[in-house]
């Protein structure tokens, strides 16, 4: 038996150990038809059962209405950034950003090569610390939609409320913190995420898409740009990631064995309590980067008294087997992405190292 490692990388990130020995068990033969489900057409029935199955485990979890279709896409939530501002932006029209951190900053980026981009909100110039208050937006009555990413993954930050459009649709980036939570869908046009997180392994996409916002879709699309052609094609406009919609599936199956996101949520809220306290209570020595209002429960970045620090800290929890604590590049410090799959247990012994480490190095 290998050592045991409690992986807290923020994406591809920790799958459940369940799902993992499912999947070996399934390897040459899924649902004992003798074929791997990586060799089966993407045409034959057996798939159509699992792509059905993926699709219904995640409308079960997430209690998707009926009014939304699921589609899976490839190219990562980063060709969402474009595909959105391409299909909803036709020239001289506009759309409100509201920027929280990296990954708005990236999806306002592809935006403004379509038009003329209001950004609403902007906390790049604090570090990226905070949410704006839905009384702060001035939403413009005229956007196409208003965007916004409701966990930035880099900065620990999320919103603890749904923004309100006030009439203007809302396409929400819950790449980091889908599944964590239920979804309150009366918020919500359009709601996507890379599924590299939460929801399976990488190379799929889940958009969630309301469907009056396929007949507001400006202008012609290349094929695979085109959601009403993604939706057309029942999510196989060309070839799907069969590997990663199976995988999808298989989450789901867990995740309703844990109880759904419900019960998920009052573990991640336990989960990450455990953290900030260790946070709190570390006389300074940790100093986390998100204002406490607004503290990520899926990803908790954090530094000490020096990058010097930061590393060595990184480099004695992987000798034990603590995994993929560096901070993203862009901000540096220590990130402790604590998905779905990672048990209390890995965040425990998180707690413990930290502690030890406080007391050796402080
Ligand atoms: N949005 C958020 C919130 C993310 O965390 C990430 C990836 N870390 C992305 C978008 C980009 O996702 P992808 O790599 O799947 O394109």
């Amino acid at each position: 038996m290998e050592r045991q490692v409690f992986n807290f990388s923020a994406g591809p990130a920790m799958m459940p150990a369940a799902v993992l020995e499912r999947a070996k068990d399934e390897i040459r033969s899924v649902g004992g038809i003798g074929m791997s489900v990586m060799e089966i057409s993407h045409r034959s029935r057996h798939f159509a059962a699992i792509l059905e199955g993926a699709e219904q485990g995640l409308r079960d979890l997430l209690q998707v209405p009926d009014n939304f279709r699921v589609l899976f896409l490839q190219g990562g939530a980063s060709l969402q950034f474009s595909m959105i501002p391409m299909n909803f932006i036709a020239p001289g029209e506009t759309a409100d950003y509201i920027i929280t951190g990296f990954w708005g900053r990236k999806a306002l980026a592809e935006a403004r090569r379509c038009g003329d981009i209001n950004v609403i909100y902007d906390s790049t110039a604090d570090g990226c610390k905070t949410t704006p208050e839905q009384s702060d937006l001035n939403i413009n009555p005229d956007a196409r939609y208003l965007h916004y990413v409701a966990n930035e993954t880099i900065e620990g930050v999320e919103f603890k409320y749904d923004v309100d459009g006030m009439g203007v649709p809302v396409v929400c980036d819950m790449s980091s913190n889908i599944m964590s939570k239920p979804i309150n869908w009366d918020k919500y046009a359009v709601v996507y995420n890379g599924a590299q997180k939460n929801i399976g392994p990488s190379g799929i996409a889940v958009v969630f898409m309301r469907d009056d916002m396929f007949d507001r879709i400006r202008g012609e699309h290349h094929t695979l740009l085109d959601y009403r052609a993604i939706r057309d094609n029942d999510s196989m406009a060309n070839t799907p990631n069969t590997w990663a919609i199976y995988m999808v599936g298989l989450v789901c199956d867990w995740l309703k064995d844990q109880g759904g996101v419900e019960a998920m949520e009052q573990r991640n809220i336990e989960k990450a309590a455990l953290l900030y306290n260790a946070i709190d209570n570390s006389d300074g020595y940790f100093t986390g980067h998100a204002a406490r209002n607004v503290r990520s429960n899926m990803n908790v970045s954090f530094h000490l008294p020096t990058p010097e620090l930061d590393a060595q800290f990184c480099r004695e929890a992987e000798s034990i087997g603590l995994d993929g604590l560096a901070g993203h590049r862009s901000l540096g410090g220590v990130r402790a992405s604590i998905y779905n799959a990672m048990p209390r247990q890995g965040v425990e012994s998180l707690v413990d190292f930290m502690h030890d480490f406080a007391q050796k190095n402080g």
